[in-house]
């Protein structure tokens, strides 16, 4: 009887120490671009809650994407607008 609680017990921590910071550091990206699967993302979220490393580095790269998106969005508006005068131009010749 004791020898099996000893045994579920390491199963348990083995569980919690699943997901180390090399880990969460290389799948941020998959991440916070959703294309990870949702029980993995609950698992390094978890660990980027309880470790302050990881959590900075998801703000960087968060901030980082979010930055990206909207410079990616200012430019696909100037290429669609580009894009209309040529249009235009083309139109009339
Ligand atoms: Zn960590």
């Amino acid at each position: 009887m004791e020898q099996n609680d000893n045994t579920n017990n390491e199963n348990e921590k083995t569980i919690k120490n699943d997901v180390d910071c090399d880990e969460v550091i290389r799948k941020l990206n998959m991440i916070l671009d959703g294309e990870i699967a949702k029980e993995e993302e609950t698992k390094l979220l978890h660990h980027i809650d309880d470790c302050n490393n990881c959590l900075e580095q998801y703000h960087i790269e968060k901030s980082f994407k979010e930055l990206l998106k909207s410079k990616l969005q200012n430019l696909s508006v100037s290429v669609s607008l580009i894009q209309s005068i040529k249009d235009k131009i083309k139109g009339k010749s």
